[in-house]
């Protein structure tokens, strides 16, 4: 029997172990193939959801359910941390139990490393968790009056752009209730453009001067002072605030670092094409685990989760695996209340962004909804 290992039961590592069960059905029935998610969490998060929870946009309990509700049978969920991988002898160590694997899949996201800010947590809030989105909804709902300011620390982060969506939202939010007037939006961003890259940037910014936004550019955030309320850069700018909305740093799994193949900030090494983790034939990344240039984004997880299925099917029947990752990952893009636009991009094309639309916005409604019953179930893998 051939064993394949998931480790991370989030959006990539749930759509490969449904992929692989989908693809690999008549050999799970016949016992030739077994396939273990490990995932030491009992809930599966869908982390779109935590930036609509401070604006009302989205329940909380919208946003997770038990992992067991959306694995396909065949998949075997093991209920356990990773604690170190052994590339060399293929096998990983858990916390309780040592698996020896046939295919090693890697989608263990990333962490965020709030101290690598001093200040960050005392003095700065977040909706990259849960706990992050509910805190920040209580303060906003407060919030009559001031600067807030809305940030990143630092590249790589999650969703590139989720920043501008919540400075576009806050505009929303305030204007809605009649506070628009007292309440000052400042955006920061560590590159001299909003976004990175210039056609989105010089639309953000259009939408920044209709909305009143403003910006403060190549703002590299290097510490926040919670006494002072001010946000400080690393060449010593200052600027005030009365809330910070920061996205926080962000690094690879500690697993990766303790299993000692991670580059400098625990970020895994693959092929851009294949997903290989550098030298090892029989294990890939996917998802925000890994070094790659592109987004670190659900649509890329999924997109990567289907190319590393259908390479270890094919090595699994016998064929020299041909399909590649061409680094395809869209977004769409909430721009308000009301009206959305869609990015796309992919190796060979920069991103392209689609006009703001109604249409965009309902679908992004709709799809926080359908998620769970098709991205998450891989409904789609027999056509994938
Ligand atoms: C606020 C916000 C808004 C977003 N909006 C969008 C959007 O609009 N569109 C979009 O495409 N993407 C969006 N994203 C990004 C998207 O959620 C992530 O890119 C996606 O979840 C990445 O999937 P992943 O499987 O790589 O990592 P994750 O989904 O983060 O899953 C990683 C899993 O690995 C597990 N794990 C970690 N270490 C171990 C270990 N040692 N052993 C076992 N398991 C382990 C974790 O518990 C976790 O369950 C957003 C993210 C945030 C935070």
């Amino acid at each position: 029997m051939k064993t394949i290992a998931v480790i991370g039961g989030g959006s990539g590592g749930i759509s490969a172990a449904n992929h692989l069960s989908y693809k690999l059905r008549e050999k799970l029935k016949r016992n030739e193939i077994r396939i273990i998610l490990i995932e030491p969490s009992r809930y599966h998060y869908y982390q779109p959801g935590f930036l609509e929870i401070p604006f009302g946009l989205m329940r909380q309990e919208e946003t997770y359910k038990e992992i067991d509700k959306v694995l396909a049978t065949g998949v075997t969920l093991l209920q356990e941390k990773a604690l170190k991988i052994d590339l060399e002898n293929r096998s990983v160590q858990t916390d309780r139990s040592k698996i020896i694997y046939d295919f090693l899949v890697i989608a263990t996201g990333a962490r965020y490393d709030f101290s690598a800010i001093p200040g960050f947590v005392e003095g700065a809030d977040h909706f990259y968790n849960l706990e992050g989105s509910n805190t920040l909804k209580k303060k906003l709902n407060d919030f009559n009056g001031g600067t807030i300011v809305v940030g990143v620390s630092g590249m790589p982060y999650k969703c590139t752009p989720a920043p501008l969506e919540a400075a576009f939202l806050l505009h929303d939010m305030f204007k809605s209730r009649n506070l628009r007037d007292k309440v000052n939006i400042v955006y920061t961003y560590p590159m001299p453009m909003v976004f990175p890259d210039k056609g989105i940037s010089d639309f953000a910014l259009r939408l920044f001067k209709e909305k009143g936004i403003e910006s403060v550019l190549d703002f590299k955030l290097k510490e926040v002072d919670p006494k002072s309320r001010d946000l400080i850069s690393a060449d010593g700018k200052k600027i005030h605030y009365d809330l910070a909305i920061v996205a926080p740093p962000h690094r690879g799994s500690e697993l990766i670092a303790v299993s000692g193949f991670g580059d400098q900030f625990d970020w895994v090494p693959v092929d851009k094409f294949t997903l290989n983790i550098n030298g090892h034939k029989n294990a890939f990344a996917i998802g925000d685990a890994t070094n790659l240039q592109v987004s670190k984004a659900g649509s890329v997880a999924d997109a990567e989760a289907i190319v590393v299925a259908k390479r270890i099917v094919e090595e699994i029947d016998g064929y020299n695996p041909e399909t590649l990752y061409d680094g395809s990952g869209g977004a769409l893009m909430v721009t308000g209340i009301g009206k959305a636009s869609m990015i796309s991009s992919n190796y060979n094309l920069s991103p392209v962004f689609m006009p703001e639309s109604y249409s965009f916005y309902w679908l992004k409604l709709i799809y926080n909804k359908v998620y769970w019953n098709m991205t998450a179930k891989a409904v789609l893998s027999e056509v994938a």
